[in-house]
C-alpha cells in the first residue's frame, strides 16, 4: 500500500482518481486506507494518486509492503471477484 506524508497540501486531486476509494480526508490531511490500496494493481499500470499528486507526497508505506500477488488478491476481493 502507499501512504500520504505530511507534505500533503489537501489539493483534493488524488481522491477521485483512486479506483478503490482508498483515499479519504483525515483529521488534517488526506489518508490512504492500506486495506483498500492495491497500488492500483488490477486497474492501472501505475499508482494513479502518485501520478496526479502535484507535490509528490505519496510513497510506499513501509508498514504495508506487499508483493504483486497480495495486491492482486486484494484487488479481486475488493472487486467482488472472489
Ligand atoms: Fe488508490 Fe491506487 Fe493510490 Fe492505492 S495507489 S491509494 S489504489 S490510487
Ligand atoms: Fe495531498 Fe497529493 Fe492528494 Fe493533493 S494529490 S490531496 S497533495 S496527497
Amino acid at each position: 500500500a502507499l501512504r500520504i506524508t505530511d507534505e500533503c497540501i489537501n489539493c483534493d486531486v488524488c481522491e477521485p482518481q483512486c479506483p478503490n476509494q482508498a483515499i479519504t480526508m483525515g483529521p488534517e490531511i488526506y489518508e490512504i486506507d492500506p486495506s483498500r490500496c492495491t497500488e492500483c494493481v488490477g486497474h492501472f499500470g501505475e499508482p494513479q494518486c502518485q501520478v496526479v499528486c502535484p507535490v509528490e507526497c505519496i510513497e510506499i508505506d513501509p508498514d504495508h509492503t506487499e508483493g504483486e500477488s497480495v495486491l492482486m488478491a486484494r484487488y479481486r476481493a475488493l472487486a467482488g471477484l472472489e
